[in-house]
């Protein structure tokens, strides 16, 4: 049994967990940090694509806004580090930060792991702070009403303060796989059921076996989600990526964080997607007349053209065939043969294809976790739980989850640094 008593000690050596290790050797304390992997920041490391969208530049105001209903419970956290905050550190540690569209702030080198090796090589080169990795927490030690130290399957390791910061469910294999969330129910916390979110749907297509072979990106696409009495229940609007299980990019993942309980209680949701959201319904159909009823000349003879051909003049070639398969009808058919029926079905494909949500790709491509330990269990002040003294909770762990556009990792690095300061 370890006899060595830690000021801190930080469970998980993800992007909150760093932060707070940072937090906390700043402010004098000796910090031990827990890593069950033998890697530190997996995620981090691996963010925005290896890019690492790290903040955003907007506003408190509408930064909040992109943080979901409990946004207030953010307030103590962004007030003592937010994106300044966080730019100056970095800036400190040799990270120089860049901002692209929509306030996406981003390392200048376009690197995650040069964030991760700057916040690593502080703490290493820091005689407060030891890290240990292959060290997975298993309990918290209590004595009566104060958590004092953590339990691994071989030891024991005792602090004055304990922070749990061991991420949610999403990318298991970067270490986050759930454990803070039984240690936590372990200890009767409530938990809101945790679901992956901003990840892509798995949809039936038109027909069973009617597959896209390679992803497709559509551009400028409307997508509303409708229940099942054809109430609008979310909508957006930009990019999609057609795949060959479903749909998944940006704005997908964005609609996935809003209806992500639904999907997970299976409740019967379709996706109707605009393809031509600019171009009015009347006017696509007097172009798709047009289209149709042009003749060509090949060799000196006049033929008609196929019907995927004149498609073609109004969308690309991969969702020529995503709406001729909706619309079953068969893409070598001549124009000639295209009844007025037919064009109908085919206008319909565009502006109103509809697929049906089977279910969402998953923890292992869910790009964050909705849900975790409730925020009615930690004072947002301290982040410290109001069951049990000395112990903190940051990062995913916690209920608390943001659109894309750096806000996440923004939550993680201010709840993370919160914690630190006041464990
Ligand atoms: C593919 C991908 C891309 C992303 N890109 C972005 C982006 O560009 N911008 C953005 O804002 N957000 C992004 N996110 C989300 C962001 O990375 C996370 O919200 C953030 O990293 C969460 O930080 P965390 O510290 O709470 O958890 P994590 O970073 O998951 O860290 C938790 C750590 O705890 C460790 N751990 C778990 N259990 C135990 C245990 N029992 N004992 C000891 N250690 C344990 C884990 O191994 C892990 O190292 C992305 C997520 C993914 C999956």
């Amino acid at each position: 049994m370890a006899t060595q008593k830690w000021d801190i000690i930080v469970v998980g050596g993800g992007s909150s967990g760093l932060m707070c290790a940072i937090s906390a050797v700043k402010a004098g304390k000796r910090v031990l940090i827990l890593e069950k992997m033998p890697q530190l920041g997996l995620k981090l490391r691996i963010s925005g694509q290896g890019r690492a969208n790290i903040g955003n530049t907007a506003e408190l105001k509408r930064f909040l806004e992109h943080c979901g209903t409990d946004f207030r419970f953010l307030y103590p956290s962004f007030h003592t580090f937010f994106t300044q905050e966080l730019i100056a550190l970095l800036s400190e540690l040799g990270v120089q930060t860049k901002e692209e569209r929509g306030g996406r702030l981003f390392p200048q080198s376009e690197k995650a792991q040069d964030v991760f090796l700057a916040l690593v090589r502080y703490l290493e080169a820091s005689e407060h702070c030891t890290i240990m990795k292959n060290q997975r927490v298993q309990s918290v030690i209590c004595e009566g009403e104060r958590a004092v130290g953590v339990r691994t399957e071989k030891e024991e390791f005792y602090g004055t303060s304990i922070v749990l910061a061991t991420g949610g469910l999403s990318y298991p294999r970067t270490g986050s796989t759930g454990d803070g969330l039984l240690i936590c129910e372990d200890l009767s916390f409530d938990i809101e059921t945790p679901v992956p979110a901003l990840v892509g749907f798995k949809c039936r297509f038109p027909n069973s076996e009617w597959r896209f072979d390679e992803s497709f990106v559509a551009k400028n696409a409307n997508v509303m989600v409708i229940d099942a009495n054809q109430k609008k229940i979310a909508e957006a609007f930009g990019e999609i990526e057609f795949t060959s299980f479903g749909v998944a990019g940006a704005t997908i993942l964005t609609l996935s964080r809003q209806i992500a309980r639904r999907v997970a209680a299976k409740e019967p949701l379709r996706l109707v997607i605009d393809l031509k959201p600019s171009v009015e319904a009347k006017k696509l159909d007097v172009e798709l007349i047009e289209a149709i009823s042009k003749v060509s000349s090949k060799y000196n003879k006049i033929t008609f053209k196929s019907v995927s051909s004149a498609v073609r003049s109004a969308l690309p070639q991969p969702l020529v065939d995503l709406c001729l398969a909706y619309a079953e009808i068969d893409s070598r058919k001549s124009c000639a043969q295209i009844t007025s029926e037919a064009r109908k079905a085919i206008l319909r494909s565009i502006k109103s294809l509809t697929l049906t949500i089977e279910t969402t790709e998953g923890w292992e491509r869910a790009v964050i976790t909705r849900g975790g330990v409730s925020l009615s269990e930690v004072n947002p002040k301290t982040l410290e739980s109001k069951k049990k003294k000395g112990l903190y909770l940051c990062g995913e762990l916690l209920d608390l989850d943001a659109d894309t556009g750096g806000y996440n990792l923004q939550i993680a690095f201010s709840t993370g640094w919160l914690a630190g300061q006041n464990a």
